[in-house]
């Protein structure tokens, strides 16, 4: 049997880390077996869609580089991959089980449902909420209550003794006692399936052969197991993967970092680096190297070695291994292209609207590819080499303000260099330093403040080669007209 895993994702808003996270280990694992990668959209709880957010979940995994064989947008064997217009079915699957005694239809109106509660809360049962008081009503009597147009709900007849195993891959056996566990609605009053029975009806026909989702699912697996014996199905392989931890050690979310991943992308993080770091979480390569690939991921995957104990999302290492991709893994045309690609998408270009992807875009990238770790630093740190239209920083300021007589020399010697290559002027300043018996760094601080504004720029030579002899010479002199 082919290896079928799946995300199912809710559209509840933007894409999350934890979704990319779930993406890539199920895309890994079902690659790494030949299997297939499944993406289907969870929308069964109507009252928390957002609009967008399934589009925004299809191009998180085109981005990333993800795809899934079969989805909304690919379609496949089992389509529909969204989960509401499968309804019908999940009404039929609800009645299979009504039918065959495995599961009733429950009459408690909201007012016995808070009394229920209320009394399981008096008696100190944390467990307890709905009695099970129509369980044992006959089954014609209650199909008669329906038909005469009583609201219900179809609840599951879970065992009401012993223990329900899941048998985690990562966890061995965890146990749970069935008194613990809730007869949990299958179908809603108005006729919709919950997650649970729509999940588990669509993971069994969909041939999900491994689920493979977040820790948080645990507590609901022995409900999916006690659904998968009612129907009399073989069960999948459960997986569940270790927490994404936040800011203070506490579960990852809106409160604990930055959980979305079109901010991580709007900030210029690549996506094979936040799939790499996404795969240093829980999960390390055999021979300990932090930069690694989808692809040496499926070559060097095993569950083995997962790690349980959780894992921070730390923006800072993040940030750091993108500037790891961005110095080590892309070449400088891959880099410049994508850079330039990024600032259109972003519109960052501003006024820089000239900005073409051409030689000196790409010798600017390589100045300052040892000083980004972010596409997003990219235009605040080269703005000086787009416009002349740029302010001196206070330091900056300071250093053009005494250094008035190396800038005027600077202008006229400068004039008369035939080439600005960063050899020639790379020799200039070494003699003019020698002649005037000054330190070296007394004659760039003044250039730079100079033709950048600023004295954090990168390095001289390609600096005045990219800027060119005429801009350069323009500048100095505006600097020292101020
Ligand atoms: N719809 C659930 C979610 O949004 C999926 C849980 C599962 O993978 O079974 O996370």
């Amino acid at each position: 049997m082919s290896t079928r895993t799946r995300i199912a994702p809710s559209p509840t808003g933007d894409p999350h880390v934890g979704t990319a996270y779930q993406a890539l280990f199920n895309y890994v694992f079902a690659h790494q077996n030949g299997g297939q990668f499944i993406v289907r959209i969870e929308d069964t709880d109507r009252n928390r869609l957002v609009e967008g957010a399934l589009e925004g979940i299809l191009d998180m995994l085109e981005w990333l580089n993800l795809p899934p064989h079969e989805s909304p947008t690919v379609g496949g064997p089992h389509a529909p991959y969204i989960q509401s217009e499968r309804a019908e079915k999940h009404r039929q699957y609800a009645q299979q089980l009504v039918d065959a005694g495995k599961a009733y239809l429950s009459f408690e109106t909201p007012e016995e449902l808070e009394e229920m509660r209320a009394a399981a809360a008096a008696r100190g049962d944390e467990y307890g909420g709905y009695d099970r008081r129509y369980r044992t009503l006959d089954p014609l009597e209650a199909q008669k209550r329906a038909d005469a147009g009583e609201s219900y709900v179809v609840r599951l007849k879970v065992p009401l003794e012993g223990e329900t195993v899941v048998q985690d891959l990562l966890r061995g056996a965890v146990t749970f006692k069935n008194s613990e566990l809730d007869d949990k609605i299958l179908l809603k009053s108005d006729g919709f399936p919950t997650y649970h029975l729509a999940a588990m009806c669509d993971d069994f026909d969909m041939g999900i052969t491994h689920v493979i989702r977040a820790e948080e699912w645990l507590v609901s697996t022995p409900i999916h197991i006690q659904i998968y014996r009612a129907f009399g199905w073989p069960e999948p392989q459960w997986i569940h993967t270790p927490w994404l931890l936040g800011d203070g050690g506490k579960k990852l979310s809106k409160r604990t970092g930055d959980v979305s991943v079109k901010s991580y992308r709007a900030k210029g993080v690549l996506p094979e680096a936040l799939l790499n770091y996404l795969g240093m979480m829980g999960w390390s390569m055999p021979d300990g190297r932090e930069l690694f690939s989808v692809q040496d991921m499926e070559e060097h995957f095993s569950w083995e070695r997962v790690s349980l104990g959780g894992s921070i999302f730390d923006f800072a290492k993040l940030k750091w291994l993108n500037g790891k991709y961005i110095r080590e893994v892309l070449s400088l045309e891959e880099l410049a292209s994508r850079l330039h690609a990024y600032l259109l998408e972003n519109s960052l270009l501003e006024n820089g609207e000239t900005l073409e992807l051409n030689t000196t875009f790409r010798q600017v990238v390589k100045m300052l590819t040892p000083r980004m770790d972010l596409f997003s630093e990219f235009m605040a740190k080269t703005h000086y080499f787009w416009s002349e239209d740029f302010e001196y920083t206070e330091k900056a300021r300071g250093v053009l303000e005494s250094s008035r007589e190396v800038l005027s020399d600077l202008l006229e010697r400068l004039s008369t260099l035939e080439n600005f290559s960063p050899e020639v002027t790379h020799d200039f300043f070494q003699a003019y330093a020698l002649e005037k018996g000054i330190k070296l760094g007394k004659v760039m601080s003044p250039l730079r403040a100079a033709v950048a504004g600023t004295l954090e720029s990168p390095e001289m030579g390609p600096m005045l080669e990219a800027l060119g002899k005429e801009k350069v010479l323009a500048r100095v002199r505006r600097a020292l007209e101020f």
